[in-house]
């Protein structure tokens, strides 16, 4: 691993300006599942590396009369454990597939919804791909079994957080604090496809960080589920994942959100099932109008024209499972 200055600030205000002076050569550390693991592949090969876990301003969970506000570093397994948290629809049990107990006691909330894609092409230091800056996605022609069938253009990975899809439906934004000051922008937002910039998966610039994500109260009038489908039972990366949150009467939904992983280089907004299924009384035969309408432009790749069947799979089973919660 190449040598790096380490710095541990002690308040959120200090860190985007020790970012802007290392101009994209230093790398923020919070839980450091992710962080780490790029260093010790040389993926990453900072100058500095710029600690969190000294910033305590910026872990803690608190309820106001607007919503549900969780700082940026937050270790996972304080949402999953959270009474306040639970009543915020599915997104403590979201959290809860995350990988492991382990890694949720290290992972932090802004750490998942900003980790970098698990591509192993990406991944390893023997592909300069056009994530990495490259001219090339080597997974069109190589092994591209997980990789994206929604939204690919130039690079094909998908984005890999448990979270971000059920905050994405709860309409959660995150605040991002730069050298001018902190702004607010919807999750949704936040995450950028390859034809905007294939290098990079968020708007964040080199000197920005996340403070804090917001979850509206409103993500407790309606109904929220996560299902994720994972090749290895125990702990593994979503195959493809589905988060719903709607109103509720009877077998009508309204109000739907629908955001997926697994499929899409962003957490992906499902947009042409919700106008299937909003508004409408749930059958098999919509569910399946829905399943098709969302996948008929899908371009798979030639290991994964699978994931095309689980996602209709997998919502239909995420509708049927929140309209019977
Ligand atoms: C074996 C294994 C299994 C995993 N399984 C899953 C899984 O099932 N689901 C899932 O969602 N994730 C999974 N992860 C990915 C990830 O490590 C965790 O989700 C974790 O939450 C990342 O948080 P962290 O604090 O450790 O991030 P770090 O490793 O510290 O940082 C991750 C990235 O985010 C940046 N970053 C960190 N904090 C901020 C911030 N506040 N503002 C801007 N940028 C920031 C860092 O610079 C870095 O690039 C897994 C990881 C491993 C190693």
């Amino acid at each position: 691993m190449k040598e790096f200055q380490y710095i541990y600030p002690k308040n959120s205000q200090s860190v985007p300006l020790i970012l802007g002076e290392y101009n994209g050569k230093a790398l923020l550390y919070a839980g450091g599942t992710d962080a780490l693991a790029r260093m010790k592949e040389g993926i990453n090969r900072p100058e500095q590396v710029v600690n969190l876990k000294a910033v305590e301003e910026l872990n803690y969970i608190k309820e106001d009369s607007d919503g549900l506000n969780i700082g940026a570093t937050t270790p996972l397994v304080d949402i999953v454990n959270s009474k306040v948290a639970q009543t915020y629809g599915g997104l403590s049990r979201a959290v809860e597939t995350v990988a492991t107990i382990q890694l949720r006691n290290m992972g932090t909330l802004g750490g998942n919804l900003c980790q970098r894609p698990r591509c192993w092409y990406f991944r390893s230091r023997h592909f300069h791909c056009i994530r990495k800056g490259g001219d090339v996605c080597f997974a069109v022609s190589g092994n591209n079994k997980y990789h994206a069938i929604l939204g690919g253009s130039s690079c094909y990975i998908v984005y890999p957080s448990d979270v971000a899809p059920m905050l994405i439906t709860l309409q959660a934004s995150v605040e991002i604090l730069g050298p001018k000051g902190s702004r607010m922008v919807p999750l949704e937002d936040f995450y950028i496809l390859p034809k905007v910039d294939p290098t990079r998966e968020n708007i964040l610039q080199p000197d920005e960080i996340v403070t804090r994500v917001f979850v509206p109260k409103s993500a407790k009038q309606v109904k929220s589920i996560y299902l994720k489908f994972r090749e290895r039972d125990s702990f593994d990366f979503a195959m493809v994942s589905v988060a719903v949150s709607a109103k509720v009467s009877g077998n009508k939904l309204s109000d739907l959100k629908i955001a997926m992983g697994g499929v899409a280089p962003v957490p992906w907004r499902a947009k042409k099932a919700k106008m299937v299924l909003n508004g409408n009384t749930v059958s098999d035969e919509l569910l399946k109008k829905a399943g098709e309408a969302e996948l008929e432009n899908a371009e798979p790749l030639e290991q994964n024209e699978y994931k095309i069947t689980l996602t209709k799979n997998l919502l239909k089973r995420a509708v049927g499972e929140l309209l019977a919660l």
